[in-house]
């Protein structure tokens, strides 16, 4: 199977052709192993492949994993031909237990039937590039890299039908040139194949070097040396080189079991198109000779170095990488002790909210004194009707008392004393004005004019003679007085002591009620 993963709307994907699960061939007479030893030894024909992105919660402690794509019941054939080029959205994958999302590290192929991890790949590395940017993953291709390789890849099945047989000649003039160190590199595998294809059967005990032995008497012609080194090298050469995707290449593996003499001949000369060049010169890298010698000494050191360098970069962002989704956890942490922070503050708040108002001139308050304002304005309009309807001549003064606010006097000091330096307006009736350690000024109480006004302005309490004073006169007082918050006493009496008693009472309770707030 050849596959990629990918994704749309966060702009990141994984081609899933960049999975790559090979599976025997069915008439290998011994398990094949691939580039990436994944053989899967199939114990049924069939098993339900499902694909699936996976992260760890770091909340939770659990292994959270998403289902991409179901492939149903596939038989492993079945499966390559499937899951043949793929783009899947890498999307964040939500925590079913706290709801948390995050970047999926893994793709993993998993077998339903089983219950089984087949195949687990992280993300965004070397061997699962994640396409687009903006997730944290170490290797990611732009979408047009991606779609230059596609094309590429698309292509190459029928590029490599024309420029084939050019090929083919030169590989084996190549090897032809080097017969037995060239066989040696022949894989047990590579045999088992080549002889079957070639319809000839292998010696009797089939080591590699007893194979040798056998080839090398066997194809003495040219023709019958080239003949056998195209079906001793088909697989490596259509199986590996020309299935796997350019940017797949495990190159190192393959050296290590094809040789890395054959290998590296491959790399240099297999026909690639030009979308797919710059993959061949980053794949010849891990490929270079540990000891180089000849004219192209220095050209090998060149690349040996450029492919050390690429190397570092890449183990250096996928370190980067690494921080990077630990930076992620302790932010998802911290945010999480955040959230729980405002919560907090949130029923504080509401507890607060709920709580009667003990203290200063609050909201409560300032509702209040619109409440008594609205009253008082109220009264006084009544009033103004009432007077209207009233005889013209006589602003009679009635005997009932209007909200008696007189308080039980106990040992009261000395009036003088308590108001000393205050001014106190008396509304209902004329007199001259008392300049004594208390000031007393007089208003007439017919009615709340201009001078009314501003007595009361000038006013530290106000005082309403209850019999003299017009109602109109008496509730405008009042209105002032919740107004300003100047205190207003009411005194039944018109004399001086009258209205310094009721001055005296009323400003010694608003002192209290200010003492106590
Ligand atoms: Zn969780």
């Amino acid at each position: 199977m050849a596959g990629k993963a990918v994704g749309d709307e966060a702009g990141l994907w994984v081609a899933q052709e960049a999975i790559i699960i090979q599976f025997l061939p069915e008439n290998a007479s011994q398990p094949l192993k691939n580039a990436k030893e994944i053989v899967l030894q199939m114990p049924r024909p069939k098993f339900h492949a499902q694909f699936l992105f996976e992260r760890a919660c770091p909340h939770c402690r659990k292994i959270v994993r998403v289902l991409v794509h179901d492939y149903g019941e596939l038989t492993p054939e079945n499966l390559d031909e499937k899951t043949g080029m793929h783009n899947f959205p890498v999307l964040p994958v939500k925590c079913p237990l706290c709801a948390g999302e995050d970047w999926p590290t893994h793709a993993v192929l998993f077998d339903a039937t089983e219950d089984r991890v087949v195949r687990r790949v992280p993300l965004g590395t070397a061997d699962l590039p994640v396409v687009g940017g903006g997730a944290p993953y170490a290797v990611t291709y732009s979408p047009e890299e991606q779609a230059e390789l596609e094309r590429g890849l698309a292509k190459l099945p029928e590029f490599f039908r024309q420029k084939g047989e050019e090929f083919w000649e030169r590989y084996c003039a190549w090897a032809l040139s080097r017969w037995r160190d060239a066989l040696k590199e022949i894989s047990p595998e590579e045999w088992a194949e080549g002889y079957a294809s070639l319809g000839v059967s292998l010696p009797g005990h089939p080591s590699p070097a007893a194979c040798r032995k056998d080839a090398e008497a066997r194809f003495a012609s040219d023709k019958e040396k080239t003949a056998a080194w195209r079906a001793l090298n088909r697989w490596l050469v259509e199986k590996e080189f020309l299935w796997i995707p350019v940017d797949q290449w495990p190159v190192e593996e393959w050296a290590a079991r094809y040789g890395r003499e054959r290998v590296t001949w491959l790399l240099l000369n297999l026909p690639l198109l030009e979308e797919l060049e710059r993959w061949r010169t980053e794949k010849l890298a891990p490929a270079v000779p540990k000891k180089t010698c000849g004219p192209q000494a220095v050209l090998w050191e060149r690349i040996k170095q450029l492919g050390q360098a690429l190397d570092r970069q890449r183990r250096r962002s996928e370190e980067l990488s690494r921080l990077l989704q630990e930076e992620r956890a302790a932010r998802h942490n911290l945010e999480e002790k955040l959230a729980a922070a405002r919560a907090e503050v949130s029923r504080l708040r509401e507890e607060l909210s709920g709580r009667p108002v003990e203290a200063g001139r609050n909201p409560e308050d300032a509702r209040r004194i619109a409440r008594l304002k609205s009253l008082v304005r109220e009264l006084r309009e009544e009033v103004l009707h009432l007077r209207e309807m009233l005889p013209r001549e006589e602003p009679a003064p009635d005997k009932e008392e209007p909200t008696p606010v007189t308080a039980p006097a106990e040992e009261v000091p000395r009036l003088e004393d308590v108001l000393v330096g205050r001014i106190v307006v008396a509304f209902g009736r004329v007199g001259e004005p008392l300049n004594g350690p208390v000031r007393i000024l007089w208003h007439h109480g017919d009615r709340w004019d201009l001078d009314a006004e501003r007595l009361a302005k000038e006013a530290d309490v106000l005082v309403v003679l209850t019999r003299f004073c017009s109602h109109e006169a008496m509730w405008a007082a009042k209105e002032f007085a919740a107004d300003t918050g100047k205190p207003i006493g009411f005194a039944r009496g018109s004399g001086v002591e009258s209205v310094l008693r009721a001055a005296a009472d009323v400003w010694a309770r608003q002192k209290k009620e200010q003492e106590f707030l």
